[in-house]
């Protein structure tokens, strides 16, 4: 298991940066909170670093080496869970995670297995034959954290994991986390719900129109800008001046 690094990434869409000169550092055992406003650009770092997208500038280095250096190697290592769950619909729970498992060249045996019991786990066992396409979004979600552990990964990317989970299962995959990074997996988490973020996170990086504002430990963010929680510092860091705040805004507009 290796340092994720990720070194002056940059990614152009016609012209415009939507992540522009970001640079941080994930180590074994670490869960770093990827934080920023809707369009910020964590996405497309996320894109990048998975091999979907190709950097406009920058290198993603893991253990030492570009990861361009071996793709296919990387990814090996890689869990990743996406935002949106786009699974396959008329497959269902325990045949997705099987084409998962097979399109990563899980022996059969291990694969029954390990689908049993993340099936089980989380409560899915049930409907495991049933098509996706009837599950709920945190059904689903489900799904998709499960096939992103099935290979045992080194580094895990995820993507707004906790959208449509209860809270109960919000906080097993909370501790679920917490367990990876005691094992010394390298941990990239992008979300916008910062109460779990601050939980589980000793360092966030939050960006903003692509660029990074702040990197740092959450207890040091807390206490420079004098805020009692990670919403404060986030608030504060990402605020627009003269710019009111958008329920205002809405409200005011519906006055009018
Ligand atoms: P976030 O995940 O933080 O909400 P994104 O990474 O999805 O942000 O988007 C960052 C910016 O890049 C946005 O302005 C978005 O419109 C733009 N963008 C993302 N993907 C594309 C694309 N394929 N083509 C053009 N613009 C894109």
């Amino acid at each position: 298991m290796g340092i994720l690094e990720i070194q002056r990434l940059t990614k152009r869409f016609n012209g415009l940066p939507a992540v522009d000169d970001v640079s941080f550092a994930i180590r074994p055992g670490e869960i770093l909170g990827y934080v920023g406003p809707n369009g910020a650009g964590k996405s497309t770092t996320v894109k990048m670093i998975i091999g979907l997208l190709e950097p406009s500038e920058g290198r993603i280095v893991y253990d030492g080496r570009s990861v361009l250096d071996d793709l296919p190697g990387f990814q090996r290592r890689l869990g990743y869970v996406p935002e949106e769950p786009n699974l396959y619909p008329f497959l269902s729970g325990r045949e997705y995670l099987q084409l998962a498992g097979r399109l990563r060249g899980i022996s059969r045996a291990a694969l029954d297995r390990k689908i049993e019991g993340f099936l089980t786990l989380f409560s899915l066992w049930d409907d495991r034959d049933c098509p996706v396409s009837s599950y709920s979004k945190g059904m689903r979600q489900k799904i998709l954290i499960s096939a992103a552990l099935l290979d045992n990964p080194d580094v895990l990317i995820l993507d707004e994991p906790l959208s449509g989970l209860d809270a109960s299962t919000m906080i097993a995959v909370r501790e679920l986390l917490q367990g990876l990074a005691a094992q010394g997996r390298t941990i990239l988490y992008s979300s916008h719900v910062l109460d779990v973020m601050e939980k589980v996170c000793a360092r966030v990086l939050i960006l903003r129109k692509g660029r990074v504002l702040a990197y740092d430990s959450i207890e040091h963010l807390r206490a420079s800008l004098d805020q009692p929680s990670l919403e404060g510092v986030f608030t504060r860091v990402t605020q627009e001046e003269g710019k009111q705040d958008l329920a205002g805004r809405i409200l005011e507009a519906m006055r009018r």
